[in-house]
């Protein structure tokens, strides 16, 4: 990440909306800006395979539900935040993961530029190749700033988007399983 550029283009930025950047609140936002910029955009140099241990020859064969996992993440078409509840349910065939390191894996799609299908898709995707399980269901809920803050339709609305594999894509009670579970 480069820090000076972040700086400039945060000056760049006030000046442009019609603000003065030397006024006294906004001296130093340059500097804070590029400071949050390396907590919301921390997940471009992450990578799931280097913060996931994966646990092999595991004999637990149920599944394994992870809800309410807080997330916060940037809309990349409008640079606003969305964020809301990730919800990650997977049956191992063998390999499990920490516990903890499933909101990691959230972690390190959401703090990106982002959209909702996007974020859901991919973090279904890595624990898919990582762990090979018999399948994995995720299901974000989201509020979106853009549409929130702009006064756009469905000002208030959760959008719900959801990605699966195998066994909870094929086998519907797998599928109503991992919603109840969530529906707790
Ligand atoms: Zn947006």
């Amino acid at each position: 990440m480069n820090e000076d550029r972040l700086k400039s283009a945060a000056s760049a930025f006030l000046e442009s909306i019609g603000d003065d950047p030397n006024r006294e609140g906004l001296k130093d936002t340059p500097d804070r800006f590029a400071t949050a910029c390396k907590k919301l955009y921390s997940g471009y140099a992450m990578k799931p395979e280097d913060v996931l241990t994966v646990f092999d020859d595991e004999k637990y064969d149920e599944m394994i539900v992870v809800k309410d996992i807080e997330f916060y993440s940037m809309c990349e078409h409008h640079i606003i935040p969305f964020f809301g509840k990730a919800h990650i349910g997977y049956i191992p065939d063998g390999k499990i993961i920490g516990l903890s390191k499933i909101p990691r894996m959230v972690e390190i799609f959401s703090r990106r530029l982002q959209n909702q299908e996007r974020l859901t898709s991919q973090i279904a995707a890595s624990l898919n190749d990582l762990l090979k399980p018999k399948g994995v269901g995720v299901i974000l809920e989201a509020k979106h700033l853009c549409m929130m803050a702009r006064g756009v339709e469905k000002q208030n609305s959760v959008v719900t988007t959801s990605s699966v594999t195998g066994i909870f894509k094929s086998n519907m009670n797998t599928r109503s399983e991992f919603l109840r579970h969530i529906e707790r």
